[in-house]
């Protein structure tokens, strides 16, 4: 029997809830079973800060097991910075030790009257003091928690940001090692709960059906998957920086510019990084990839380097091309434990408006202007901090362009900042950010990756070769069948990354029946990713999303890059997009889901909740 362990910080009442099999197969894990207890525990009247939130942290029934890079772990609340269905995402050894300790979800509520840390040892779960931890950042509390109670356990904990309830606020996991569930602002959420730390030891096997079965199917994956991501291993995913820059997918002076300076690209590379701040790769637990980064700089920062995206966003976003810096800046956020894609998206928004003179330069007190170091890193502690100016951009950039103007660079989808991946250079990305259920999110359908230039084709959706870069037709049916894809990662759960493992999805199938059991098939398989799709959609519904909202800051389907004389070509037709996409998911054409659709993806329990 899978178990789910309810927490009531206010209460300090302990339950164990054994799970029906009949979730388990409808709903799997992950994020989809986290989905479903938000659906029937909160609604639109839920105050994201509130006690009457919910903070789920889920694991998958593929988490823990011998499948490759099954480590991760999901958090699920109703977001504070979006106001709608948030999910963040990390990796680590805290997702394996959970699945070890036989539980496959946490589900917290609640309010502690003074700080709190939840130690869950195997099946022994307490509820213990804080109090002398509050204020310190994810590091220093991390290494405190593992001397309190066993070296061998891990933490998710939330820094001074958290605290402060910062919008931006994420959860960080392993120290040091800096994985980072940043996304939504759900360390906010633990933040309100009075909830520094989720503490883990877990030892028990993960239950697998068929154990020989599983360990055939498995047999050569691991080098498979090793050798199809030597260059992941190599150059961590700031491999792409360059190449991303050259097709215009880097993120560069918010969103204005195409290329950096001849040469800067490079100095924030991952081939770069490997050449001089390197120290070894991070892999989450069992993982034979190895992306993560583990950087020094002497006296400055020792742990986890920069990934992609916080290059895309606190680097070149903002100008800032000394890797060192941005080294620092990530250490920074980690510590304090705020997301780096939305603390550089919103710097970078900041930094447009401060030289275009939308921002009194008093209100500031810094230069905050595009490539200046200091300023930039001084925005970041004031932002972790919650105080100065840094106060109002914590608040994320919708809420920032709200007082600031200059609405047209605030580059976010229902208040979720952008990735650092620009529509204008893949489309897909364009009805992906539009339509992701937590708002800007690449990772949601990864279809961008599956895209060509260099996209890894997705023969288990009949694709042999990758769509276009710019195709017209089909875009939207692509992107909302990765998103079904996606999501069984997401609630399995595993690293997305064996997508360019050269893992084809089917495989993943087959692991799947033989760790649980069931005997699906394959397109059933795929009915339930849309079905978890649909769900959280459905949430965002009852919470008032509709087609209004699935929309792109008007930079991204107005204006072409033209500035330094290297123009996009391209501007993604989103309503078109929009058209097909809702058509093919049957949907009508304000982006709800039909009352057909929802009973034959058996989700009739959801149908009073549509607008
Ligand atoms: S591929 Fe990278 S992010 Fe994914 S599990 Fe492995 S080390 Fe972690």
């Amino acid at each position: 029997m899978t178990k789910v362990l309810r927490v009531d910080l206010r209460t300090h009442a302990i339950d164990i809830e054994e799970l029906d099999e009949d979730v388990e197969k409808k709903f799997i894990g992950g994020s989809n079973l986290a989905a479903k207890i938000l659906w029937e525990e909160t609604s639109p009247s839920t105050n994201p800060l509130g006690g009457e939130n919910r903070l789920i942290f889920a694991v998958g029934p593929l988490t823990g097991t011998i499948v490759p890079s099954s480590s991760r772990y999901t958090v699920v609340a109703k977001s504070p910075l979006t106001g709608i269905f948030g999910e963040a995402n990390s990796g680590g050894s805290f997702g394996f030790q959970l699945s070890r300790t036989g539980y496959i979800a946490v589900v917290i509520k609640g309010v502690a009257e003074s700080p709190v840390y939840l130690w869950i040892d195997n099946e022994n779960v307490e509820i213990k003091d804080a109090t002398h931890l509050w204020g310190k950042d994810t590091y220093e509390a991390h290494e405190q928690l593992l001397g309190e109670t066993d070296r061998r356990a891990t933490a998710a904990c939330i820094g001074q940001a958290g605290e402060r309830k910062v919008l931006l606020a994420g959860i960080i996991n392993d120290g040091k090692d800096g994985r980072a569930a940043a996304r939504c602002g759900l360390g906010a959420v633990m933040g309100s709960k009075n909830l520094k730390a989720v503490v883990v030891r877990g030892t028990k096997p993960v239950k697998v059906a068929d154990v020989k079965g599983l360990k055939k199917a498995l047999e050569g994956v691991h080098k498979r998957v090793k050798k199809a991501t030597l260059g992941l291993a190599t150059y961590g995913t700031a491999q792409q920086v360059e190449f991303d820059e050259k097709i215009g997918d880097l993120p560069v002076k918010n969103w204005t510019k195409r290329r950096l300076k001849e040469g800067e690209s490079y100095k924030i590379s991952g081939q770069n990084m490997t050449k001089t701040i390197l120290t070894g790769n991070y892999h989450c637990t069992g993982c034979p990839v190895g992306c993560g980064r583990t950087v020094k700089i002497n006296g400055k920062v020792e742990g986890a380097g920069p990934e992609y995206e916080s290059i895309g966003q606190l680097g070149s976003n903002c100008l800032i091309t000394s890797l060192e810096t941005v080294a620092i800046a990530n250490e920074l956020c980690n510590r304090y434990g705020i997301d780096t894609i939305s603390t550089g998206q919103v710097i970078a928004y900041a930094m447009e408006a401060f030289e275009r003179g939308f921002i009194d330069k008093e209100k500031v007190d810094l230069e905050l202007t595009f490539g200046n170091d200091e300023a930039f890193l001084e925005m970041i502690r004031q932002i972790g901090e919650a105080r100065g100016f840094g106060r109002l951009l914590g608040r994320g950039v919708m809420r920032a362009s709200e007082e600031i103007g200059l609405y047209h660079g605030s580059m976010h989808v229902k208040g979720l900042e952008f990735p650092a991946h620009d529509p204008r250079a893949k489309n897909s990305l364009a009805v992906g950010y539009a339509t992701g259920n937590r708002g800007a999110d690449h990772l949601q359908s990864l279809a961008h990756d599956h895209q060509q230039p260099m996209g890894v084709p997705t023969p288990y959706l009949g694709n042999d070769v990758a769509p276009e870069q710019f195709q017209k037709e089909g875009i939207g049916i692509f992107v909302a069948q990765m998103q079904h894809i996606m999501s069984l990662y997401d609630s399995l759960v595993i690293c997305k990354f064996l997508s360019f493992g050269d893992v084809d999805f089917r495989e993943v199938h087959t692991w799947y029946n033989l760790i649980t059991g069931f005997t699906t098939t394959f397109q059933e398989f795929l009915v339930t990713g849309e079905r978890i799709f649909n769900l959280k959609r459905m949430y965002n519904i009852r919470e008032g999303i509709s087609r209004k909202d699935d929309n792109m800051p008007r930079r991204i389907v107005e204006e072409l890059k033209v500035e330094d004389g290297m123009p996009m070509t391209e501007i993604p037709n989103l309503e078109a997009q929009l058209d097909e996409y809702y058509n093919f998911r049957g949907w009508d054409n304000n982006g709800v889901p039909t009352e057909e659709k929802l009973h034959e993806l058996g989700l009739d329990f959801v149908q009073e909740g549509k607008i």
